[in-house]
């Protein structure tokens, strides 16, 4: 270990469950990333790759030797405007990401908090939908191929750059979301959308969660497709954030059904639609030392899962998108709430402590963790 850690020099990062700082690696080529992959393979050690190191929540405790991140690999490899679909490295953060392809006019899914923050490899590892989901479904169906760096320090392809039928499985399918338990994803290839033209957004302030929700519900019924739904508890009352955006016609047509289905909304368009947007989306909690549960659950029973978490922590301030079923919260973590949650249909993941009622891998992911990373040198999320 000690040739290793006088190569990963003096950085150090604190690994959320974990007493001492671990060495940190952030090398700024590949070929330096593939020697230390070998490295660490030989002498059996443990790696957990990482983007920016948001969002570890989730790797709490992991038995990690040293940390490597992707961060100084950053960069668009090829933006394809008429194929609408851009490669980059993995480190490069989601801001830059969306500002380089929104000179061809595009937009990138998914719309992740805080994008000056998140990379790429960071954001498809950990497998989350952007708040757009709604309207454009999981980040896993953009991703075209990859790039990834296996434990043995083996550089493969998966999938492709453009959008067109690939041979082969479709091992990018699989990587997205294995949160560092498989590989490091060093480049990824993402389908790309065109860039809203406007945007309009409602505000409802509802003196109930059954009101926030009741109109939640108007929001979702077709013809109406909003891109976002935000909703976060202020003080005694609740918030309600719809983004409509797209063609002129469409927002138009559009805010005329929400007026036609709710009552009470205030409405800002333009530049003050895309910062109210903004705000809402970068509300989702920190990851910091306290813990927090991400939960997911069908729309229909987001009530009943804010009801049970309001009860079990009375102040605390979910971030929820209703219409996709997703709950934020930084909270203690409790056997008791999270058995609750489980048996309403929900899936729990505890993020900055141990979870209480973990199931394990089953034996069929046993099976393929061993295939990929046959010696278990990667140690994240599984
Ligand atoms: C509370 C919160 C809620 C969020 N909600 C959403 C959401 O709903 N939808 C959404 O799209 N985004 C969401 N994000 C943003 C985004 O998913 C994360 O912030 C992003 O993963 C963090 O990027 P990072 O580079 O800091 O990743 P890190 O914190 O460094 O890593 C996150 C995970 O990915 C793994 N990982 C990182 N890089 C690699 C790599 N190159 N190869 C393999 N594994 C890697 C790590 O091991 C870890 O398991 C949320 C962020 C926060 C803080």
């Amino acid at each position: 270990m000690s040739a290793l850690a006088e190569r990963l020099g003096p950085l150090r990062c604190q690994l959320p469950g974990r007493d001492t700082e671990l060495p940190l690696a952030a090398p700024e080529s590949e070929a330096a990333l593939v020697e230390l992959i070998q490295e660490a393979s030989a002498g059996g050690l443990k790696v957990l790759p990482i983007g920016n190191g948001t969002r570890l929540g989730g790797v709490f405790g992991a038995p990690a030797d040293l940390l490597l991140s992707t961060r100084a690999l950053s960069g668009v490899v090829a933006y394809e405007p008429g194929d609408g679909t851009v490669t980059a490295l993995a480190g490069t953060t989601m801001s830059d990401l969306a500002g380089a392809v929104a000179v061809g006019g595009h937009r990138l899914t998914p719309d992740v908090p805080r994008p000056r923050e998140a990379t790429l490899g960071g954001v498809i590892a950990d497998g989350l939908s952007g708040g757009d989901r709604l309207r454009f479904g999981p980040t896993r169906h953009h991703v075209l191929g990859m790039r990834v760096l296996s434990s043995d320090g083996e550089i493969t392809k998966t999938g492709g750059r453009l959008v067109k039928n690939v041979t082969g499985f479709e091992l990018h399918r699989l990587y997205a979301g294995s949160g560092g338990s498989l590989c490091l994803i060093l480049e990824a290839s993402l389908r790309l959308f065109a860039a809203p033209a406007a945007r309009a957004c409602a505000t409802f302030t509802c003196s109930s969660l059954e009101a926030a929700l009741d109109i939640a519900e108007r929001l979702s019924a077709p013809p109406l497709e909003p891109t976002a739904v935000y909703l976060s508890r202020k003080e005694s009352s609740w918030s309600l954030i719809a983004s409509l955006d797209g063609r002129s016609e469409r927002v138009e047509r559009e805010r005329a059904l929400v007026e036609e289905r709710t009552q009470g909304a205030a409405w800002c368009e333009g530049a003050d639609a895309d910062a109210l947007y903004t705000t809402a989306r970068d509300e989702a909690p920190r990851e910091t030392e306290a813990s927090a549960l991400r939960i997911s659950v069908r729309p229909s029973r987001v009530q009943q899962v804010l009801h049970l978490l309001l009860r079990h922590s009375p102040n605390s301030a979910p971030y929820v998108h209703p219409l996709a079923g997703t709950v934020e919260v930084i909270t203690d973590v409790d056997s008791a709430l999270c058995a609750e949650l489980r048996a309403l249909g929900a899936s729990v993941r505890v993020r900055g402590a141990a979870d209480p009622g973990a199931a394990g891998a089953s034996a069929l992911e046993g099976r393929l963790k061993k295939a990929v990373d046959p010696h278990g040198i990667f140690c994240g999320e599984a």
